[in-house]
């Protein structure tokens, strides 16, 4: 038995219009049905399609998340949304510092920290996203990338805030490549991770939060990756997009 609940969410990243999520998550909403009280779920859309998910999912039990968030609260920041501006349509979750901004719009660990930070203090759940390239583990740098990440995006947090947040570790290398991490990979890492939180937070904070799996989760390694000691449920990209694929997911997971 887990000593957390897992949480799953689906990033669907720059996919589905409006009307498209729409009708998916009318779908998705009665086929997930059965799962309520036994994990949290979330998807979380492109900003197009947010008001329209909330709208769908009020009152079940899949939350909504968006895929960014601005550090900053209001004003001249050309393309930006804000914390503010989610919460006042109902979303409940950011993803901060996908590995995808990391790359293409080279947000730092000092960046992700100071958009976890607003979240958190304008009621959000950041969903901090961490994770070393295909180069880096080569070069036998996971570890140190990993703990620069952790201390890096997740500096300052207060314990209130670190309980509040969700940890996703995503090695780059297996994100939308069809290449998993072995369950013992990702655990190895996970429990780098929970060691990093206990030495900053203490084994009561640390032994609480939530540390998402990443990378190419699918209905059938749901369910070995998700027994791990430490790993507390998944960020799902591709397999996020279909709904009886997804079910599947969830339904192995929770097996
Ligand atoms: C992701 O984008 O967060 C992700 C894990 O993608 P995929 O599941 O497609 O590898």
């Amino acid at each position: 038995m887990k000593k957390r609940m897992l949480f799953i969410a689906g990033n669907w990243k720059m996919n589905k219009t409006s009307s498209e999520a729409e009708k998916f998550l009318v779908d998705l909403k009665s086929k997930l049905a059965p799962f309520c009280g036994k994990l949290n779920l979330a998807v979380c859309p492109a900003f197009t399609a947010l008001e329209t998910s909330t709208r769908i999912l009020h009152g079940s039990n899949i939350g909504v998340g968006s895929q960014d968030i601005s550090a900053k609260d209001s004003g001249a920041f050309t393309g930006e949304v804000s914390a503010k501006m989610l919460l006042d349509i109902g979303v409940r979750y950011a993803i901060v510092g996908h590995s995808e901004r990391r790359q293409y719009h080279a947000e730092s660990d000092a960046y992700v920290n100071s958009k976890a930070k607003k979240a958190l203090s304008s009621g959000l759940i950041p969903i901090v996203c961490i994770g070393e390239t295909l180069q880096e583990r080569e070069a036998g740098k996971t570890s140190n990338v990993i703990t620069t990440q952790v201390k890096g995006s997740l500096a300052g947090l207060t314990d209130d805030e670190m309980l509040k947040t969700v940890i996703a570790y995503e090695p780059v290398w297996a994100i939308g490549t069809g290449k998993t991490a072995t369950p013992a990979q990702a655990q190895e890492v996970h429990a780098l991770i929970r060691k990093l939180l206990t030495e900053a937070y203490g084994e009561a904070v640390a032994e609480k939060v939530i540390i998402q799996y990443g990378g190419s989760v699918k209905a059938d390694n749901s369910q070995e990756l998700m027994s791990q000691k430490d790993i507390d449920g998944a960020l799902v990209g591709g397999a996020s997009l279909e709904v009886e694929g997804f079910y599947n997911l969830v339904a192995n997971a929770i097996k």
